[in-house]
């Protein structure tokens, strides 16, 4: 009798062996029908040989193959590699690939989907700087597994010159994979791409409706949809002509996944595009110190775009020190910023005040016992919502309205907002200077894509003078009219012990800064700071990146710190704390060691407690000719980890709460 293995789309380690009836001739990447269970499951005929061990009377059949193009071996490969690199289960990682396939047939009408990309349509005249960046790309495109970093100043046109690296791209008759941190926040990259090309380009993201999800896919496998934008989870899409992947914004953490398989979008795009024999282009103005390190050693190939497009200046930066003009009690916004505002106005251009904090106030405190308001289920402050007279968790989306007395010592209206969110500087431009028109950007406000372009529509079309933004505006946007950035809170993100705090500082605070003055009128970017002397401050002002992430890669190498050594993490959640406490010493106990091995912890999680459950982590440190992986291994099949607790590991962890 013959058999297969035949691998699942859910948690299973390994594929299943099933026997192939007489008149099926299933190879492996053949997408098949299965008895599962009682239930008929669909799934992928995978490599190897199928294990002896089970008897053939045990043995069940396939039931039938399926009418849909088989999974390609460089990307059979992509998921074992994925699935071996997280440690996680395969067919965890299968289920990623199959989201948007259904066995039941269509009713068809695709066409009037997905149109051919023109690579011939006229794009922009691009200039000698651009033409040349976008020769080398182009050239790349033809040449194999590469990649290339695409770096330059905010509005330098990176996109255009990358448009052509797609363009070179489709006349080869291949497929182009375009990932983007936020495709909700993307509505201009869109109608760019559709000027360059003609048409619109597949997209994939987690809003699409179910049967919009199953046409995609199934044109996206067909070989049908040429270019496909989407989110971190669109490299998992099974695209048997890919020839090009860009991930654009590659710095942005937006690209990590935290939840079910933990894996890096940017990381594993470029193991995509080896396995698939492709180059890749890393686009960033603000690269990470992990792609800088491997652009300098020559692992990556390097093309800068050093001036913005059509003779737009970068726009001046400077710090306003918050000690010697602090804002006036109670309010945020201090003198300087203030002026500016009003002479923007005046001279009917747009500003900006960034804030990476949504609703009114993140702590509502008793001014009579110091209380403070917290999150039952979590560790953390609970952030007051005035517009919608309410307070909630931002980690597990509790809510509850505000209470009318103190909870702890019963004070009648004691309790006292501290601190701003995007809706309190609202507040406070609105009674400063209640001429401008105002609109808030935050993720609450602006609820999905066609809420986002509209928003976008209005600051271009100048219905709005003034934008008050969390880190939503500080992606990609071009708004010609708008000559003045303000920063509210600039040291906000250098708290707290995390790794890569400098380094997405001034990722985040050069992204918003780039968006002040993209058009004829010079932009002016104001930093509020109580440190105007930190490095990250300096680098602002100065708008130097070079020697801010030298620094960086002088504090982080001695350590062994990523990018010049390994991490991995292992988080421990248990619904009792003796049972967390219990998982993380078995964990401590046994933990690896040896030269070049560093475990760090167990100790509680910043977010102890986090939608009920406490939290424990360990911190695997290795030099970077190890692999973590075999290591952690090992560990959890030695450790005598309580049943009740969970352990999820996190390679490379770009989070550490
Ligand atoms: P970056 O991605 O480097 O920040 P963009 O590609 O967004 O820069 O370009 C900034 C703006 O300049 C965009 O509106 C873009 O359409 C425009 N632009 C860039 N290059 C050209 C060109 N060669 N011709 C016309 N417009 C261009
Ligand atoms: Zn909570």
């Amino acid at each position: 009798m013959r058999r297969v293995p035949v691998l699942l789309p859910y948690p299973f380690a390994t594929a299943l062996d099933y026997a192939v009836p007489e008149g099926l001739d299933p190879k492996p990447g053949d997408v098949v029908q299965v008895p599962l269970g009682r239930r008929d499951v669909f799934g992928v005929v995978w490599d190897g040989t199928p294990e002896a061990g089970v008897a053939e009377t045990q043995m069940r059949s396939l039931l039938s193959s399926l009418p849909v193009p088989p999974l390609q071996p460089p990307l059979r490969r992509f998921i074992d590699w994925v699935a071996a690199y997280t440690l996680s289960p395969t067919g965890a990682v299968l289920a990623m690939t199959m989201r948007g396939y259904r066995p039941q047939a269509l009713r068809q009408k695709p066409e009037d989907f997905f149109g051919s990309p023109d690579p011939a349509h006229p794009g922009p005249v691009l200039s000698p700087a651009q033409q040349a960046a976008a020769a080398r790309l182009t050239e790349a495109v033809s040449g194999g597994f590469s990649v290339t970093l695409l770096d330059g100043v905010t509005g330098a046109g990176k996109t255009e010159v990358y448009l052509e690296a797609i363009a070179a791209a489709l006349r080869r008759g291949w497929q182009a994979l375009v990932l983007l941190p936020e495709i909700a926040l993307s509505a201009q990259w869109l109608e760019r791409f559709e000027r360059r090309f003609g048409v619109a380009p597949a997209l994939w993201h987690s809003d699409l409706s179910p049967r919009t999800r199953r046409v995609t896919w199934q044109a996206v496998a067909a070989g049908q949809a040429a270019v496909v934008v989407g989110a971190r989870s669109a490299l998992f899409l099974p695209l048997p002509a890919l020839g090009l992947i860009v991930v654009d914004e590659e710095h942005e953490a937006a690209f990590k996944q935290e939840e079910g398989v933990i894996y890096h979008a940017r990381d594993m795009a470029v193991v995509r595009a080896r396995l698939a024999d492709a180059p890749a282009i890393l686009v960033s103005a603000t690269p990470s110190l992990e792609t800088l390190v491997n652009s300098e050693t020559g692992r990556y190939r390097r093309v800068t775009l050093p001036f913005r497009h059509g003779g737009a200046r970068l726009p001046e930066v400077e710090t306003v020190d918050l000690r010697r003009t602090p804002p006036e009690r109670g309010h945020f916004l201090s003198a300087p910023l203030l002026a500016a505002l009003s002479k923007t106005f005046s001279a009917g251009e747009q500003a900006l005040l960034y804030l990476n904090r949504r609703g009114y106030a993140p702590l509502t405190l008793c001014r009579r016992c110091g209380h403070r308001l917290e999150c039952p289920n979590c560790s953390a402050w609970l952030v007051e919502h005035r517009a919608a007279r309410l307070l909630q968790c931002h980690h597990c989306g509790h809510t509850l309205p505000l209470p009318p007395v103190c909870p702890a010592c019963g004070a009648q209206a004691s309790l006292t907002p501290i601190g701003p969110g995007v809706e309190r500087i609202t507040e406070e431009v609105a009674a400063l200077l209640p001429a401008a028109r105002r609109l808030i950007m935050a993720s609450d406000t602006l609820p999905g894509p066609k809420a986002a372009a509209a928003a976008g529509r209005a600051i271009t079309e100048r219905a709005v003078d003034l934008v008050i933004g969390t880190q939503i505006v500080a992606k990609g946007w071009h708004f010609p009219h708008l000559t003045l950035v303000g920063v509210v809170d600039a040291d906000l993100g250098l708290a707290g012990g995390d790794l890569r705090a400098g380094e997405r500082t001034f990722q985040l605070l050069h992204q918003v800064a780039g968006r002040a003055g993209r058009a004829e009128a010079p932009g002016l970017v104001l930093i509020q700071t109580y440190c105007p002397e930190h490095p990250v401050m300096r680098a602002l002002a100065a708008g130097d990146l070079d020697p801010f992430m030298r620094a960086e890669a002088a504090e982080r190498r001695p350590g062994h710190w990523p990018p010049f050594g390994r991490l991995a993490a292992l988080i421990i959640s248990a619904a009792s704390v003796e049972t967390a406490d219990a998982a993380a010493a078995a964990l401590g106990r046994t933990a690896p060691s040896g030269d070049g091995i560093t475990v760090l912890g167990p100790a509680a999680a910043p977010l102890a407690l986090l939608r009920g459950r406490h939290r424990r982590r360990l911190l695997l440190k290795t030099e970077r000719p190890i692999a973590p992986q075999p290591l952690i291994r090992a560990w959890l099949a030695r450790a005598k980890v309580p049943r009740q607790a969970r352990v999820r590991v996190d390679i490379d962890p770009t989070s550490f709460l």
